[in-house]
């Protein structure tokens, strides 16, 4: 991936009064500031250089895909680091305390011998991420057009007696097939009353006549995800459905109305959850509103009753409010927006009427 040539030095500036060197560990991040894919790899930023430390397997892909720090090859990576740091005499070191176990930090600490003081880094490279550019929304949306056309494809297979796992495997070799990496998460095809379960990994069940059927799908195009939900019913639906899927479909609206820079994230979370608690089905939603996506298929900012985030131009969100109701089944619907200061502006391209097939 292209990467800006601003983003290790805006982290710098972000960081500078907390630090005078950093340690990056999460890998999402280490993608992000360097373009390096590997699945092992270490970043040290120091006011004037940067390195990237991989194993000996990632010598020739880190050189070929880093930008802007120097690469250097160390049979434990993150031990490389340290001494890199130690060397460079860096007083304190900020590391991601949400992605460094204990273990790894003892380790760092050790080789520092004492030298620098290690500061708990927090989340600045994630809170970076979460306002995205023009290229990394495009593919975003890119990767949003692959996860609808794949679902469209595979709505003619969905009809009674088909297993779950049979339409979810359906679903990840078309993601492929079509371009995508990999599927962005596990795909979700849940019917009748496993319906009710907001997270039901397709299983050995088969859909049967009137089940709604939650589909939960996306993909990892160019390194960034998409994530993409709809119910469908098979059959005629009853007015319980009906009204059910209504009040979904209007709250993914009342939601998609609240989104606009400078919004805490959780008005937008309270516009679609006031109108589910309207219906009288304020009890069956169970989760938040939404989340960012980008390279991790959950970022910043969260848009949940307990977020404290604003919404910013540029980030990138989904806005899935459901129902489940045990034993009955449910209804999700999610798509994704880019939030302008104007309002959002939606990236999936697919209509949110209730299919019925
Ligand atoms: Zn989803
Ligand atoms: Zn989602």
């Amino acid at each position: 991936m292209p990467v800006t040539p601003s983003r290790l030095e805006r982290l710098r500036r972000l960081a500078r009064r907390r630090c005078d060197a950093l340690l990056i560990t999460h890998l999402p991040n280490v993608l992000y500031l360097t373009g390096f894919r590997g699945s092992s790899g270490v970043v040290a930023v120091a006011p004037e250089a940067a390195a990237l430390f991989v194993p000996a397997l990632y010598r020739t892909q880190a050189r070929e895909e880093a930008r802007e720090v120097e690469v250097r090859v160390a049979p434990d990576p993150l031990r490389g680091v340290a001494r890199w740091l130690w060397a460079r005499r860096a007083r304190s070191v900020a590391y991601e305390d949400l992605h460094l176990t204990l273990g790894q930090l003892e380790l760092v600490r050790r080789e520092l011998g004492g030298r620098a003081e290690l500061v708990a880094g927090g989340r600045w490279v994630e809170v970076m991420r979460a306002t995205k550019g023009p290229e990394e929304i495009a593919r975003i949306r890119a990767a949003q057009a692959l996860t609808a056309r794949v679902f469209e494809e595979v709505l003619p297979l969905v009809r009674p007696g088909v297993l779950e796992r049979d339409l979810a495997a359906e679903i990840d070799y078309r993601l492929r097939r079509h371009g995508g990496q990999k599927p962005a998460f596990d795909t979700i095809v849940a019917s009748g009353p496993r319906a009710a379960l907001p997270h039901g990994r397709a299983g050995g069940k088969r859909l049967g006549q009137n089940e709604l059927v939650i589909f939960d799908l996306g993909v990892i195009l160019s390194d960034y995800h998409s994530d993409m939900t709809r119910t469908v019913f098979l059959g005629d639906p009853p007015a319980r459905v009906k009204r059910i899927y209504r009040a979904v479909q209007q709250a993914l609206e009342r939601a998609r109305k609240a989104v606009r820079a400078g919004v805490p994230a959780r008005a937008v979370d309270a516009a679609a959850r006031r109108h589910l608690e309207r219906q009288g089905l304020g009890r069956y939603f169970i989760h938040g509103t939404g989340h960012g996506l980008g390279l991790e298929i959950h970022e910043d900012p969260r848009v949940a009753r307990t977020s404290d985030a604003r919404l910013a131009a540029g980030n990138v969100i989904t806005l899935e409010p459901g129902v489940y109701i045990p034993g009955w089944g449910g209804v999700r619907i999610e798509d994704v927006v880019v939030v302008g200061w104007r309002g959002a502006r939606t990236l999936t391209p697919l209509s949110t009427e209730l299919p019925c097939l």
